[in-house]
C-alpha cells in the first residue's frame, strides 16, 4: 500500500450505473467527486453485450459502450476516476478513511457503489461460454431466446421467478435443482410447478454446459446415484444460484442482511447506519437488480450526500 493520501469532499466506489451517476449529480453540485473504478471499471454491464432496456436507446446498445458514455458524462463535469480499489475502510470517525492498493482515500462522504456478482458454479465449461448462452440475468437476456429451449440452475426464488418470466419467450423451460425440494416460498413454487411450459429437473447437478462456439445443452449427473444422467438440449444457460453484495470491506461497519446487503435506513433514502455514508445500486438492492434502479439510487445519493454536507460538511 502507498504513503500518498487523496481527500475528497465525496468518494465514490464503483464505476458501474450508480457510482458513474453519483458522480455526475455530484460533481454537477461542485462537490468535485473522486470515484474508485475498483476491479471491473464500468461494472458489471462491462460483460454484456446488448442492453436493450435502458431507456434513451430505442436501437439498442452495448454495455461497454453505455458505461463509456456514462464515464465521459462523470468526466465532463469534474470527476476524478481513479483505477483503484479500496482494500480496506475505516468508518469509525471522519473523514473516513479507504485504504486502497495506489494510495489512502479520505472523505468528508462516501457513496458506496460496489455493486454485486452473480453466483456461477464455477466450470470451466460455463467460464467460456459466458455471454455466449451462459447467462445470470433473465430480464435482461431472456427476449434473445426467444421460441428456443433453456435450462435455469437453482432452487430458490430467483429461479422460480426466472424460470416463470422465461416461459413468456421461450418455447421451454427446464429448471435443474441439486436436491428434491425448491427453498422457494411456497407462492412462486407453485408458479413454477403449475407452468406446463417448465419441467423441472430434481436431484441434478450440472457438470458441464456443452457448445463449442455456443451453448447446445448441459450435461447431468444424478445428486442420488452419482450417475451421469441424461442430458438437455437448450441454447440458453440461465444461472440462479444467488448474488453476491460487494460489501465485505465494510462487514462489521454498515449495517447489513445476512446475505450481505447494506440495509438503507427507510425505503425512498440512500442514508445507512453511519452518518455521511450512503449507498446506492446492488449493493443495497436484493429485489430489482437493474442498470437503470442503480443509477436512479446513484442519483439519489449524491442528493442525500450534498444535502448531508450543506448541513454537517
Ligand atoms: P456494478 O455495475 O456491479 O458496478 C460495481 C462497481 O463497483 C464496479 O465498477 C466495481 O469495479 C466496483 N467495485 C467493487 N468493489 C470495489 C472496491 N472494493 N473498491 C472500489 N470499487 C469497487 N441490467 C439492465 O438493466 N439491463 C441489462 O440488459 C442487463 N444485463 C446484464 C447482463 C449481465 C451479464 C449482468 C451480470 C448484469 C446485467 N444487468 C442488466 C444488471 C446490471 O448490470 C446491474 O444491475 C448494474 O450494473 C448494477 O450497477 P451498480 O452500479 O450497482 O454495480
Ligand atoms: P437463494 O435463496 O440463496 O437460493 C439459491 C439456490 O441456488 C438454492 O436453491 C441453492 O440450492 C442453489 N445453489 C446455490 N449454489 C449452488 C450450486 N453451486 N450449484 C447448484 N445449486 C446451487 O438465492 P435466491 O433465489 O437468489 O434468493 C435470494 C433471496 O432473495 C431470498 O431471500 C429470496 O427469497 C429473495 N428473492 C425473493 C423474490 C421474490 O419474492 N419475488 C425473488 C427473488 C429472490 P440449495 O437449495 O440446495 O441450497
Amino acid at each position: 500500500m502507498s504513503a500518498k493520501t487523496i481527500h475528497a469532499k465525496v468518494l465514490v466506489l464503483g464505476a458501474g450505473p450508480a457510482g458513474y451517476t453519483a458522480a455526475i449529480y455530484a460533481a454537477r453540485a461542485n462537490l468535485e467527486p473522486f470515484l474508485l473504478a475498483g476491479p471491473e471499471p464500468g461494472g458489471q454491464l462491462t460483460t454484456t453485450t446488448d442492453v436493450e432496456n435502458y431507456p434513451g436507446f430505442p436501437a439498442g446498445v452495448t454495455g461497454p459502450d453505455l458505461m463509456e458514455e456514462f464515464r465521459k458524462q462523470a468526466e465532463r463535469f469534474g470527476t476524478r476516476v481513479e483505477y483503484d480499489l479500496a482494500l480496506e475502510a475505516d468508518l469509525s470517525k471522519r473523514p473516513f478513511v479507504l485504504k486502497g492498493d495506489a494510495a489512502t482515500y479520505t472523505c468528508d462522504a462516501l457513496i458506496v457503489a460496489t455493486g454485486a456478482s452473480a453466483k456461477y458454479l464455477g466450470l470451466p465449461s460455463e467460464q467460456r461460454l459466458r455471454n455466449r448462452g451462459v447467462t445470470a440475468c433473465a430480464t435482461c437476456d431472456g427476449h434473445f431466446y426467444r421460441n428456443q429451449d433453456v435450462v435455469v440452475v437453482g432452487g430458490g426464488d430467483t429461479a422460480m421467478e426466472e424460470a416463470t418470466y422465461l416461459t413468456r419467450m421461450c418455447r421451454s423451460v427446464h429448471l435443474v435443482h441439486r436436491r428434491d425440494s425448491f427453498r422457494a416460498s411456497a407462492i412462486m413454487q407453485k408458479r413454477a410447478v403449475d407452468n406446463p411450459k417448465i419441467t423441472i429437473h430434481y436431484n441434478r447437478q450440472v457438470i458441464e454446459v456443452v457448445g463449442e462456439e455456443k451453448v447446445e445443452g448441459v450435461r447431468l449427473r444424478d445428486t442420488i446415484t452419482g450417475e451421469e444422467a441424461e442430458p438437455i438440449a437448450a441454447t440458453g444457460f440461465f444461472l440462479a444460484i444467488g448474488h453476491q453484495p460487494n460489501s465485505s470491506i465494510f462487514q462489521g461497519q454498515l449495517d447489513m442482511d445476512e446475505a450481505g446487503y447494506i440495509k438503507l435506513a427507510h425505503p425512498g433514502s440512500s442514508a445507512t447506519c453511519v452518518p455521511g455514508v450512503f449507498a446506492a445500486g446492488d449493493v443495497a438492492d436484493r429485489v430489482y437488480r437493474q442498470a437503470i434502479t442503480a443509477a436512479g439510487t446513484g442519483c439519489m445519493a449524491a442528493i442525500d450526500a450534498e444535502r448531508w454536507l450543506a448541513e454537517h460538511g
